[in-house]
């Protein structure tokens, strides 16, 4: 590439929002502006292949700014609204990736395949004429009044108008390390604390909940403050792994608990394993067993709430009762430590495993440092914003990529439009 090449937008980062806002960008400018997306992978959408498993979760059939968390609510909605899910999924049809709904309500490719989500946006941007440009790493930007010096490994490149698509920290080694905060700093932006989100919770490694690894259960779990008072609670499958805690539940609060922990060292995350219950409507379920005739064991008396193995060991090695014990001969105390066990398990989280093992990044650049109805910066002229790197974070099942679709247009839209 050589030094001072010009364009009317440059893209900084081609993934998902990032190839959005190229496609978007080309769709909306004047014919033959110059358009380029630039990464510094040297392979493009490393994160789009890897996603939802390796087939990416595209979308979800219904979504809400509740399911997501960072900025304020009416904020995020604002963005949503710009490209409801149908729009997504009309787009990619029209792309020729037609998505199935699965019964969670995620969305996937009917092809089972993220590879044909990628090449989808890799035709449609260079159908739109745009250059999307591997092996770019941008180490700085500056702005001079009418637009921008682009300085990447390959040289200086001038554009008019300049979108930061750069993503997170999630999941560094696909090319977003954070760099992208820093340049958006350079700009003039803020970010609120980033950390990660999505991401697996290291239990201490003698608890008995680590000797189930694989084992699967519906548990409810919640973030309560040193008080008590609860939080933030989801409920959902959670896997049990050779380090602690994963599956859509434990990842799901997951960045509640570190932002929670980051203020309060004494907040506990809680495990109810009979989600739909009370320890008081337990514990009159328990006494109303132990009433009726025959000899039910205390194993027997919670097998059908939960897998054995989980039942077994949540009694034993949790409470240290027998489990053949008949629940009639279970003293008051006996019978409430196993209550506090099955409804507020008290989980010894030590860490969560960190960026290498996150799908997502807590915290970044404040959506009130845009101007939502284009995701201009409010700080930089000609500068725009969009993805993993605001200060939005969505649940697992298609939620972070429909913001990077929605912002990522709507950036590319009014970039393309400006002359
Ligand atoms: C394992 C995993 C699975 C996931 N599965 C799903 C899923 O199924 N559904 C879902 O909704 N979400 C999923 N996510 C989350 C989703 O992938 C992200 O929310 C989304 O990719 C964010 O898009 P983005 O374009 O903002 O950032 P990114 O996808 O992170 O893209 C940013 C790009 O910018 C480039 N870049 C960064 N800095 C520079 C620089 N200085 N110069 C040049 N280029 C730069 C990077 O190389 C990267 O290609 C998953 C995430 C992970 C880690």
């Amino acid at each position: 590439m050589a030094n001072g090449s010009s364009y009317h937008t440059l893209v900084i980062g081609a993934g998902a929002a990032g190839l959005m806002a190229t496609i978007f960008a080309a769709r909306s400018a004047s014919p033959g502006s110059r358009i380029a997306a630039l990464d510094g992978a040297t392979h493009i959408g490393a994160k789009i292949l890897v996603s939802g498993g390796g087939r990416c979760n595209v979308t979800h059939d219904v979504v809400t700014p509740d399911d997501y968390a960072g900025s304020k609510r009416n904020q995020i909605a604002k963005v949503l609204r710009t490209f409801p899910v149908e729009d997504t999924i009309r787009f990619f049809d029209d792309l020729g990736v037609p998505l199935k709904r699965e019964d969670t309500g995620k969305l996937f490719p009917v092809s089972d395949s993220a590879r044909t989500v990628l090449e989808a946006l890799l035709s449609a941007a260079e159908e739109a004429g745009t250059e999307v440009m591997p092996d770019h790493r941008v180490n700085s930007v500056t702005h001079d009044g009418e637009g921008f010096w682009v300085t990447t490994n390959q040289g200086e490149l001038r554009t008019c108008k300049l979108i930061l698509a750069t993503g997170g920290k999630s999941l560094p080694k696909t090319g977003s390390d954070g760099l992208g905060f820093a340049l958006a700093g350079s700009l003039g932006h803020t970010a609120t604390p980033t950390h990660p989100a999505l991401v697996p919770l290291v239990l201490e490694q003698t608890h008995w909940l680590v000797s189930l690894s694989g084992l699967a259960a519906q548990i409810e779990l919640s973030v309560a403050s040193g008080t008590g008072k609860n939080l933030h609670r989801q409920r959902g499958a959670v896997l049990m792994t050779h380090f602690g805690l994963s599956g859509p539940a434990a990842m799901d609060i997951s960045r509640h608990w570190i932002a929670e922990r980051n203020n309060d060292p004494n907040v506990k995350l809680l495990a109810n394993f009979l989600p739909d219950k009370t320890f008081e409507q337990a514990e009159q379920e328990l006494v109303t067993k132990a009433q009726s005739k025959g000899p039910t064991s205390v194993l027997a008396s919670i097998n059908q709430a939960l897998p054995k193995r989980l039942a077994q060991a949540l009694i034993q090695a949790g409470t240290g009762i027998d489990p053949a014990t008949p629940i009639a001969r279970l003293s008051k105390p006996d019978r409430r430590a196993l209550l506090h066990s099955l409804t507020a398990l008290d989980l010894p989280v030590v860490r969560d495993r960190g960026y290498l093992f996150a799908e997502a990044t807590a915290g970044g650049v404040p959506l009130s440092e845009l101007d939502l109805s284009t995701m201009a910066s409010r700080n930089c002229p000609g500068l725009y914003l969009c993805g993993e790197i605001l200060d939005v974070d969505g649940r697992i099942g298609g939620y972070n990529f429909q913001w990077a679709w929605c912002s990522g247009r709507l950036a590319g839209i009014s970039a393309g439009r400006q002359d």
